[in-house]
């Protein structure tokens, strides 16, 4: 019996072994395996715990095309992340990367509209970049409008952090990780003594710039050096390049425009870099890997795409998007070149072992991985079984002393495992204060060197929850009077001197007074909180103090400047939030302007009712342009001799009965505002068209329908090929529209330059100058302007019956509009009077209330069929 017992234990041990040998052999595979893992096989992070969610379908816009690596990286990402959810990813790229032209954008425009008219709402969108964000928020009101939008990939910090106060708005910036780069640089390379950091002088380059000497005290064995493309011309940069050697750390930041501020594109910038550089080229972003770059510590797109997709699911689970706070990133992983690895003979050791190394040739086994490892998986198993059958008749005392002895283990491993919990521990604190240095990075206005808007937010946030005596402290609001014209006619090289000059002030004015915080709210608007005030008059000398300190003259370079500021103050009161103080002080700025700028102005509740209903009026615009709330209305007019209806004037109406006392000026002047006049003149145009088209189908004596057009229309790039397009796709001849436009309008683009009216009076469309005497009434444009039709403002009819200058006025231009073959017509003609006045001026054509108010677009066609 014992002997058997014996046998079977040498049995079991046998099998035993070669179990145990597998498995170690399994173990060991795997791990050479995924000891660096490749770009194509992310994990899968998801807890899917929200299972039901109803169906939902997510837009992703990229302005990546799908040839750049990191856009299926993101896309993977997020699908990780709704993968057995009820959600569907639509995906849309402008691929503005490689085709950056108005066209093209344009194009994508009208594609995704196209589409979006067609299909059911997005329920959020995901914006992968700068680009498509800029693009998203552009056509938020009309596209996207109340639709969660996160975005991700953006490194604009300051505009993504501004964007994200919108409560529809939300997402992650990237901060480039400079630090852990060049670290990982000086490792690999040890005969490094310098960094030199490649950039421009464009914003994200500077921006980078900032970050990266904010590293130099950390590092105090290498010394800091920058080349920076905007002092060089693109040959200078490239013999520059040439000189670096083996002591030289290259980063790559940003190289896209020389002094000669010839732009190229990134592409173009690393060829340069690859081309003239014999030293290997760091970089903390991910484009440009697998192009001659060697690698750094990036962001993993696939992680970014992951995160937005969790908020998007929060989001569906009921979390409301304004609740979201705008997140920095951190999720970064080390990516390296090794075909790069490889010229440069770099000691594959020193990478750290989590680094992704592209380009690595894969081994047979490591292509077969999977099927030897499930085969010897496999085998293993098999042998446990046998060698479970075996020693399942060994005594029961050898179990017992087993089963001690694995008690024994199991304590040790769990010592071990409180260890390595502690060592965790530890290295979470490291990446917490490194999380916080970056952090601190983002604070600081680059230009200015002042606190930045989130630091303000910050600083604000802490004040209002300290005890607050009423009127004491106070938020103000700043903002350069015609700033824009310093840019427009000196450059924004002198622009931005003279807002560093204001910032190093109001620098000096902080670093006196513990009072006042100061920070550069962005553009040339700056923020201040005065911190502790016990009097008004205080706070009224601090603010002149403020405005003396700007009004002193500005020298830069070559220049002086003599600049005034304006200035908005919202007391602080209790139970304030940082929001509403902002726009108080906002609201109150925009009235310091209405006043004619160069003063202050402090909140107060009459400002913010006026505000508040112009707010309310542009909201109930934006719905009632989506729902398509408007009307059109015609006024006939008609010729002076035979009073015969010879057109219409095409005049917008809006029955809101909550709005119902809003004129058609203020309605129009509103959506200018909001730059919705676009849309809504365009609709115009359309229902114009098509009832010129309807009227005179079958019609002998033409009726002209004429149709107003405001200068932002105008303005805005293509309205020429709009228009023609849409009477083209009507049907209807131009010579059957007139275009109405102010005075103010036709002259101000006569000296601009601008064509466009030439091009529309070429095309055969009819044009007026409407509302003629109230503007420039300058005669010496007269025959420059190309028009058919002088419309006499109605202020000059009004009085014409006590005015003789009036009458006179109607006169004069009637003859010299004639001389030069312009008809002329009188607006606003009200009494029978007035019509007898006007008719014996010579005048063509007469509109007014004596013949009919605007009607209904029935009541129009029965009026004109009325007088056949
Ligand atoms: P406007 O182009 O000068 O249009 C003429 C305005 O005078 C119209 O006012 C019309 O109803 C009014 N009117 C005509 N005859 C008489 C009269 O005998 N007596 C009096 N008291 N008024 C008369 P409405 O429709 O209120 O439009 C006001 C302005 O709004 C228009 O002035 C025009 O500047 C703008 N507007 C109206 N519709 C549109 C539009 O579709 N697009 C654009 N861009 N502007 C429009
Ligand atoms: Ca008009
Ligand atoms: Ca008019």
């Amino acid at each position: 019996m014992k002997k058997s017992i014996k046998k079977y234990n040498q049995a079991a041990k046998i099998v035993l072994y070669l179990a145990i040998f597998l498995f170690f052999l399994v173990i060991l595979f795997s791990h050479v395996g995924n000891k660096r893992h490749t770009l194509d096989t992310p994990q899968n992070t998801k807890e899917t715990s929200i299972q039901n969610i109803s169906k939902k379908t997510v837009l992703y816009i990229s302005s990546y095309s799908p040839s750049f690596k990191t856009f299926f990286q993101q896309v993977e990402g997020i699908q990780s992340q709704f993968e057995d959810l009820n959600i569907i990813l639509d995906i849309e790229y402008m691929d503005t990367k490689r085709f950056y032209t108005d066209e093209n954008i344009t194009n994508f425009y009208n594609s995704l509209s196209y589409k979006i008219k067609n299909l059911s709402p997005y329920d959020a969108i995901i914006v992968a970049d700068d680009n498509a964000l800029n693009f998203v928020m552009k056509y938020k009101r009309e596209l996207f409008n109340k639709i969660p939008i996160i975005f991700i990939g953006i490194n604009n910090i300051e505009n993504a952090m501004m964007l994200s106060e919108d409560p529809y708005v939300t997402g992650i910036v990237e901060v480039p990780s400079i630090a852990e780069t060049i670290e990982i640089a000086a490792k690999l390379n040890n005969k490094a003594t310098n960094v030199v950091a490649i950039v421009d002088n464009t914003n994200s380059g500077q921006a980078d710039l900032v970050a990266y000497y904010a590293q130099e005290e950390n590092m105090p064995n290498l010394t800091f050096k920058e080349m920076n493309l905007s002092n060089l011309d693109y040959n200078e940069f490239a013999s520059a390049l040439q000189q670096l050697d083996e002591q030289d750390i290259v980063l790559l930041l940003s190289a896209y425009s020389d002094k000669t501020k010839k732009t190229i594109t990134f592409d173009e910038g690393l060829s340069l870099v690859v081309d003239n550089c014999s030293q290997p080229i760091y970089h903390p972003y991910y484009h440009g890997l697998g192009y001659g770059i060697l690698g750094g510590k990036v962001i993993s797109h696939y992680e970014e795409g992951s995160r937005a997709a969790a908020i998007v699911i929060d989001i569906f689970s009921g979390k409301d998007v304004s609740q979201i706070k705008c997140e920095v990133d951190d999720s970064k992983e080390y990516i390296f070149d090794y075909n790069i690895i490889n010229k440069y003979a770099i000691n594959e050791e020193l990478i750290p072992e989590e680094a992704v190394l592209l380009n690595k040739p894969q081994s047979i086994f490591q292509i077969y991985r999977n099927y030897v490892l499930s085969a010897i998986g496999i085998l293993t198993v098999q042998l446990l079984i046998i060698f479970f059958l075996i020693h399942s008749i060994k005594e029961k005392n050898e179990v017992e002393r087993d089963l001690l002895e694995s008690n024994q283990s199991v304590m040790e491993m769990n010592k071990e495992l409180k260890n390595a919990n502690t060592a965790l521990n530890e290295n979470y604190e490291q990446i917490r204060v490194k999380n916080k240095q970056i952090k601190e990075l983002v604070y600081i206005d680059s230009l200015t060197g002042l606190n930045n808007r989130f630091s303000m937010f910050e600083i604000i946030d802490q004040v209002i929850n300290c005890e607050i005596i009423e009127g004491t402290m106070a938020v103000l609001f700043l903002d350069l009077d015609n700033f824009k014209n310093i840019n427009d006619t000196h450059g924004h090289d002198i622009g931005d001197q003279v807002l560093e000059v204001i910032g190093k002030k109001l620098k000096q004015l902080q670093d006196i007074d513990d009072n006042i915080e100061i920070g550069r709210f962005g553009g040339d608007e700056f923020l201040f909180i005065i911190k502790n005030n016990n009097q008004m008059q205080q706070i009224i000398d601090c603010v002149e103090k403020i405005q003396n300190l700007i009004r002193e003259p500005i020298v830069t370079e070559n220049e002086k400047f003599c600049i005034t500021s304006s200035m908005g103050i919202a007391l602080i009161a209790k139970d304030d939030n940082r929001k509403e103080l902002i726009k108080k002080a906002d609201l109150a700025l925009y009235r310091a302007k209405k006043l004619g700028k160069n003063t202050y102005v402090f909140y107060n509740n009459t400002i913010g009712i006026a505000l508040n209903e112009k707010i309310n009026l542009q909201k109930a615009i934006v719905e009632a342009t989506f729902n398509k709330e408007f009307v059109m209305y015609y006024q006939p007019y008609v010729d002076a001799k035979t009073h015969k209806v010879v057109g219409v004037e095409a005049l917008i109406r809006w029955f809101s009965k909550e709005h119902a006392n809003i004129s058609p000026f203020k309605l129009i002047k509103n959506a200018e505002e909001m730059g919705l006049i676009i849309k809504i003149g365009q609709w115009v145009i359309e229902t114009a068209c098509n009832f010129a088209k309807k009227i005179n189908q079958n019609r002998e004596n033409k009726l002209t329908v004429s149709i107003n057009i405001s200068a932002i229309q105008l303005m805005d790039n293509g309205f020429c090929e709009k228009i023609t397009r849409t009477i083209e796709e009507i049907g209807v001849s131009p010579e059957y529209i007139c275009l109405e436009m102010t005075e103010t309008i036709l002259i101000e683009s006569i000296e601009n330059g601008i064509n466009v009216i030439e091009q529309l009076k070429h095309y055969g469309f009819k044009i007026a100058i409407d509302d003629f005497g109230t503007g420039y009434s300058s005669l010496k444009y007269f025959e420059k302007l190309p028009i058919n039709v002088i419309k006499i403002d109605k202020s000059f009819v009004d009085n014409i019956e006590t005015s003789e200058y009036d009458g006179n006025f109607i006169d004069f231009i009637a003859n010299i509009a004639h001389f030069i073959n312009i008809k002329v017509t009188v607006e606003g003609v009200e009494r029978q009077k007035q019509l007898q006045i006007v008719e014996e001026k010579g005048c063509d054509t007469i509109q007014g209330y004596v013949f009919s108010k605007p009607l209904s677009e029935n009541e129009v066609i029965e009026f004109i069929n009325g007088q056949i």
